[in-house]
């Protein structure tokens, strides 16, 4: 998939659109996703031209890369996820069922997710 400079997420970047931001640093962006699907629901960012994580673990320099695991952990950590556990997530293509082509996190907590996949 390439990167379309105008995918949702890189006009949030450019601040074209809001969003509900919870974090911001050099390197990444985290705010709450539009429709949740679970009590806690954030994606995660890198400000880089990324489609990926395959895109990016080639492409990204490790600072870059370094950034966006350490956000992650932040807003873990800072919305209070981490004592009853929480759940990552990154979909990659068509068979990731990827929507914006800019590489997200999803970030689900505060409650019960379920099984891993539904099928
Ligand atoms: P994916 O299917 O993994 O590409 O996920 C895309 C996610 O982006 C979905 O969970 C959408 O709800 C979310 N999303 C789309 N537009 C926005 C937006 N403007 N602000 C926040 N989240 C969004």
């Amino acid at each position: 998939m390439a990167y379309d400079s105008e995918n949702i997420f890189a006009r949030i970047l450019r601040g074209e659109i809001p969003c509900n931001k919870i974090y911001e640093d050099d390197h990444t962006l985290a705010f709450y996703d539009i429709a949740p699907q679970a009590e806690t629901h954030v994606l995660v960012i890198p400000k880089g031209a990324y489609v990926s994580l395959d895109d990016f673990s080639e492409h990204a320099s490790d600072v870059e890369i370094a950034a966006l695991i350490k956000t992650v952990g932040k807003i873990a950590r800072d919305l209070n996820l981490v004592e009853d556990g929480y759940r990552i997530l990154s979909n990659m293509g068509k068979n990731g069922g990827q929507e914006v082509p800019h590489l997200h996190i999803h970030l689900f907590g505060g409650e019960p997710l379920g099984p891993m996949l539904t099928k």
